[in-house]
């Protein structure tokens, strides 16, 4: 079984009021693309990897053979990234957000008092990644809160036991074409996209397992 892109659940341009068409297209078709076929490149030798979910790869990536390792942390974690990028934006305006995972966050982040205290925070950290990564709000099993940090390249919080619940692809690739230079405007544009009830599911799976 080899990976496969994800399905999108809406069309390139679904988006516009924070990214453009053809950064959506490339985005998936080219650079999504090319770490799935990294990733199946590197399994080539190793079948009973391929059967196995590319988070379960990550979750352990010290249990991976050397000498793929690095192809997998790398190309394995392009493409569950990405997967998980996509499966959190939503063309529906949804700005604020309730549920249990604000009675989580709020937990969390007592100094935050507000959601545009949060929004200011999690700005702060994507702008702070220094060269390519990514922002997250990652749920801590361990310590059962929310915890803001960022990856570089395309590290993933599974490797470090943590679970996402919110990312943002701060390489330039994703913002270059309508942003150019401009990170801090795309970074704040992004909480137009963020669907929030997506990530409230995710949370409550996280919190039940
Ligand atoms: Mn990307």
């Amino acid at each position: 079984m080899s990976h496969t892109l994800p399905k999108l659940e809406y069309g390139y341009n679904a988006l516009e009021r924070w990214i453009d068409a053809k950064t959506m297209e490339i985005h998936y078709t080219k650079h999504h693309q090319a770490y799935i076929d990294k990733l199946n490149k590197a399994l080539e030798k190793y079948p009973e990897l391929q059967k196995k979910k590319v988070e379960e790869l990550l979750k352990d990536i010290n249990s991976i053979p050397e000498d793929i390792r690095t192809a997998v942390r790398n190309n394995g974690g392009g493409h569950a990234n990405h997967s998980f990028f996509w499966s959190i934006l939503s063309p529906e305006d949804q700005e604020s957000f309730e549920g249990e995972i604000s009675k989580c966050m709020h937990e969390s982040f007592p100094e935050l008092k507000s959601y545009q205290d949060f929004k200011d925070k999690f700005e702060e950290v994507a702008m702070a990644r220094f060269g390519s990564g990514w922002a997250w709000m990652v749920y801590n099993p361990k310590t059962k809160k929310v915890e803001l940090l960022s990856t570089g390249n395309q590290d993933s919080p599974l490797s470090s036991g943590l679970i996402p619940l919110i990312g943002l692809d701060v390489w330039e690739h994703s913002y270059y074409l309508k942003y150019q230079n401009k990170r801090n405007e795309y970074v704040k544009n992004f909480w137009s996209v963020v669907n929030w009830k997506k990530v409230e599911e995710i949370y409550l799976n996280a919190v039940a397992k």
